[in-house]
């Protein structure tokens, strides 16, 4: 689907993503805000869709790992997610982008960099997580600037602050 000229998601999708566990990895302070965005993306204001996920101290329970790191690198983003799959050995391994046009993965893992998470207020920390567990169910982000009040929009400068429509459209269509 596109928005504005673009594409807003990958053609596959976690495989069995409409219902799944997440993890919070030891270390992660993060155990506010990501309850938080669980709640954004199950309940959006005005709209529905699918989505359930609860909360699982067991890691191998999970499809959606929360973790942290620290890296104030210039090319360093606020937080970054990778997309799992088996290869042909039976290993998971994190796919490249354009492998989520071909191939259903089974998790994700969202990692949170503290150096930009910190100073972020509530209500931003929880749209940059809702905004990375949407890519773990097979969103991409969007730069059209006409694209900027969407939770998709790939930069710090967007201003959405839970679940836009665009994107519970899709969660929709997918799960
Ligand atoms: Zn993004």
């Amino acid at each position: 689907m596109t928005v504005n000229g673009e594409r807003i998601d990958w053609l596959k999708k976690m495989a069995t993503g409409q219902n799944i566990g997440y993890w919070i990895a030891p270390g992660n302070e993060y155990t506010t805000s990501i309850p938080n965005a669980v709640q954004k993306i199950m309940y959006p204001s005005g709209m529905s869709n699918p989505m359930v996920l609860w909360k699982t101290t067991v890691n191998s329970n999970s499809n959606m790992d929360f973790y942290q790191y620290y890296s104030s690198s210039s090319t360093e983003p606020v937080a970054k997610t990778t997309s799992h799959r088996k290869n042909a050995s039976g290993n998971y391994y994190a796919m490249l982008p354009s492998d989520k046009d071909t191939y259903n993965w089974v998790y994700a893992e969202v990692r949170l960099n503290d150096y930009h998470m910190d100073g972020l207020t509530n209500t931003k920390r929880e749209a940059v997580i809702v905004h990375e567990m949407l890519h773990g169910y097979g969103l991409r982000d969007l730069y059209n600037n006409a694209n900027q009040a969407s939770i998709m929009f790939g930069s710090v400068s967007g201003t959405a602050t839970r679940l836009t429509s665009d994107a519970n459209s899709i969660l929709n269509a997918k799960y």
